[in-house]
């Protein structure tokens, strides 16, 4: 069955391990990279239906890296949830200049990045969407 994918691209591990964990778990596909330049490729390689982006990364930054893949056909209309750890206004202007689509500030509760996931690109498999209906209906 086709599995939603999520590209995680995080270089602290303790993060990649947890949000891994829970979206895994919740039955999307998680490809990781560490850095932005990584995150690039692989999003161009693997075409993620969503990508959760670190803003700080080693190598290109997360804003970095986001305007690449907005600037982009191939990946322009992937939507990116920036996980930063800077909570100002001007740091989450920065992030919708560079074409995020989504904010999250850390630490971010894992039942959060599962939230918004959810949110934007719906349940990792058609049989979850199924699933949800009926729970729905009672
Ligand atoms: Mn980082």
């Amino acid at each position: 069955m086709e599995r939603k994918t999520v590209l995680l691209v995080e270089d602290n591990e303790d993060n990649r391990f947890i949000y891994t964990t829970i979206l895994t778990r919740r039955g999307y596909r998680v490809v990781e990279a560490r850095t932005g330049e990584e995150g690039v490729r692989l999003a161009l390689a693997e075409r993620p239906d969503l990508i959760l982006m670190d803003v700080s990364l080693p190598v290109m930054d997360g804003l970095a890296a986001t305007e690449r893949l907005k600037a982009d056909v191939a990946t322009s209309q992937t939507p990116i949830i920036a996980l930063t750890a800077h909570a100002m206004a001007s740091d989450r202007a920065r992030a919708a200049e560079a074409g995020c689509d989504g904010y999250l500030v850390k630490p971010i509760e894992p039942s959060r990045v599962l939230e918004e996931v959810e949110r934007m690109v719906g349940p990792a498999t058609p049989f979850d969407a199924a699933q949800n209906e009926q729970l729905r209906a009672g």
